[in-house]
């Protein structure tokens, strides 16, 4: 033993001898200045047990070592049977410039990072990215799309931006996840993680580019969400303010009647509230909140009755193409607006081949949603078959910068007084309205291509109510009647002016500016009030809470909500209710005074 000590002193760098578990047999001088007293090696962890399996197996391993808040290299070498020669070499005597001198095969992965999932790297070198890669897993090399990665830098399987910029973020003492692009494949995406230092680096490569995808999505939703957000509360003031308009218009023209002076300029007044009108509804359909009569469509049926009208808007020199393929799903929608978006994508496409003299393409077809997951762009729920309107076109196509504004209200590439940007925002609403998606391509060269994905209505099986028999239409102008009408309108632009047109027609007319003001006069008219009219949305109590505190001291009198937002954002809040009816707004004074007269008269 006093041999093997001497030979331990000899040793430049502190060495020992230890048996397989951990057990110091003897230590050098070197080695018991550094470490101090100690009769077992310190735990390790995993990183020492590893070493030692390295030891076992090709004769040499290597560890850190800590010891009293210092690392160390542990140099560990199989020294006949059961016996370990260990070695400490000091951080000092590591020249990061020098590569580590290693005697012994390279580290094989173990099998946690062989197997990941993720891609993992061995790199040696002063550098991450400059280093070379000495070990790395199947699915580092498919991540970045090599066949082989060993004795490659890690620099050169990234882009030189994604290079470029971790080095920056190491710089700046970050630590990461860095998101890196492979240079093979600069579309996909991974984050990189890096651990160790000079001159051993240990990288992770993750693939997020599914994830970045879904993030990318959902940003975009989130923005349309809040301009829509933002364009239906616009399109509902303006709607206010323009049955104030309206209602004055209408008013005044009745005083002026078709050869007074004031007539003309009172007409163009009245015209130019309707073009108004027209904007805002645009946008509240854009926002979703457009008034809409759904109901089950067969798409064929609706594309066949549209084929003349399109091929009328567009110019001559355009073709189109329709073809509606066989077994189409029904669908379950407003008819009116499934043609209007189906109309804008055409002219839309009608525009872009302008210059081309080119082909529109419509076709409807059946898909499964998986199906158009795959091949067509459709990111919505799967499940149910869907019913695919698709316009394309051969056009210019649209620009990749331009893309992702193409559905937002007023975005428009055509020069000024011709393209209003409210088309495909128009579009938008209409498809999200009706619960279904819309999807944009425009692949290099093959123009743009609209799909619109409408999930398939499966309608209910019901027993039809015989027909209503007819009623004969009143031709009678006179819009006056009698009765006590009790109107709850928070604008006061709009009440102020109705109340006092219907007061004109022979009404009494109880005003109040709130739901909770409305509340009181109810009661202290109970039973006496013929008609309530209702804005719904009103600060505070809304009409449908209205409607049902008030029921009581209504009786049965008819209740007519008016609003600029559709009937479908609160008829569930009116389940159970009956005699109540709807006026969307901008109001004017014709449909007002003859819905009133109607609803009094218990029509
Ligand atoms: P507008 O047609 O009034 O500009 P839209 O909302 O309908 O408004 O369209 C917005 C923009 O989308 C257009 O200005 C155009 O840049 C682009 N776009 C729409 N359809 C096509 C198409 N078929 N081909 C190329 N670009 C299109």
């Amino acid at each position: 033993d006093d041999l093997i000590a001497g030979l331990l002193d000899a040793f430049p760098a502190a060495a020992a001898l230890c048996s397989p578990d951990g057990a110091l047999l003897a230590v050098g001088k070197a080695w018991r200045s550094k470490m101090g007293a100690m009769s077992r090696l310190p735990k390790g962890g995993p990183a020492m047990f590893l070493a030692f399996a390295a030891a076992r197996r090709d004769g040499l391993g290597e560890c850190v070592l800590r010891h009293a808040g210092q690392d160390w290299r542990l140099s560990i070498q199989l020294a006949g049977q059961d016996r370990y020669l260990l070695r400490l070499l000091d951080a000092e005597e590591l020249s990061p410039n020098t590569p580590l001198h290693r005697a012994h095969t390279p580290i094989e992965l173990d099998v946690f990072a062989a197997s990941a999932p993720f891609g993992a790297a061995l790199i040696e070198g002063p550098d991450p990215f400059e280093g070379v890669v000495v070990e790395a897993n199947g699915a580092l090399a498919a991540i970045v799309g090599a066949d082989t990665v060993i004795g490659v830098t890690l620099g050169t399987l990234l882009t030189a931006a994604s290079v470029g910029e971790v080095a920056a973020s190491l710089a700046a003492g970050r630590v990461g996840p860095f998101e890196v692009a492979p240079a093979s494949a600069d579309e996909r995406t991974a984050h990189l993680f890096l651990t160790g230092g000079a001159p051993r680096w240990a990288a992770y490569l993750l693939d997020i580019t599914e994830q970045k995808a879904i993030q990318i999505q959902l940003a975009q939703r989130n923005k349309m969400e809040a301009i829509g957000h933002l364009a239906g509360g616009v399109a509902h003031d303006f709607n206010n303010l323009l049955s104030a308009i309206s209602l004055r218009a209408d008013d005044l023209l009745l005083r002026h009647p078709l050869g007074d002076p004031s007539y003309d300029n009172l007409a163009e007044i009245r015209a130019t509230v309707d073009r108004a009108a027209g904007v805002a509804n645009q946008l509240l359909t854009y926002s979703r909140k457009a008034t809409l009569r759904r109901e089950s469509l067969d798409l064929g049926e609706v594309l066949s009755n549209l084929e003349v009208l399109l091929r009328r808007l567009l110019r001559e020199d355009v073709r189109i193409d329709l073809q509606t393929g066989r077994d189409l799903p029904r669908i379950r929608a407003d008819k009116a607006q499934i043609e209007n978006a189906v109309i804008n994508l055409v002219v839309n496409a009608g525009d872009a081949v302008r210059a081309s003299g080119g082909l529109v393409r419509v076709r409807a077809a059946r898909v499964s949603a998986a199906a158009a997951a795959v091949g067509l762009g459709y990111t919505g729920p799967a499940g149910s078959d869907l019913a695919l309107i698709e316009v394309a076109d051969d056009g210019p196509g649209i620009p990749p910068h331009v893309i992702g504004n193409i559905f937002e209200p007023f975005f428009t590439t055509k020069p000024q007084g011709e393209g209003t940007g409210l088309g495909l925002a128009t579009v938008y609403g209409i498809v999200k309205q009706s619960d279904g998606w819309i999807v944009a391509r425009s692949p290099p060269g093959q123009g743009a291509i609209f799909r619109i994905f409408l999930p398939e209505h499966i309608p209910p099986l019901v027993i039809e109510p015989p027909p209503a028999p007819a009623r004969s239409r009143t031709q009678a102008r006179d819009l006056s009647g009698a009765g006590r009408i009790l109107f709850v309108e928070d604008e006061k632009v709009v009440r102020v002016i109705a109340a006092r047109l219907l007061r004109e027609r022979g009404y009494e007319v109880i005003e109040a500016s709130d739901g909770e003001e409305a509340l009181a006069l109810a009661e202290q008219h109970a039973g006496t009030i013929d008609l309530m009219i209702s804005d719904v949305i009103m600060p505070g109590m809304d009409g449908p809470t209205l409607l049902k505190a008030a029921r009581p001291y209504l009786g049965d009198a008819p209740v007519m909500f008016i609003s600029g937002y559709a009937e479908a954002e609160f008829s569930d809040l009116l389940e159970g209710e009956t005699g109540v009816s709807f006026l969307a707004k901008p109001l004017d004074l014709k449909s007002l005074a003859e819905r009133v007269k109607a609803r009094i008269a218990g029509a």
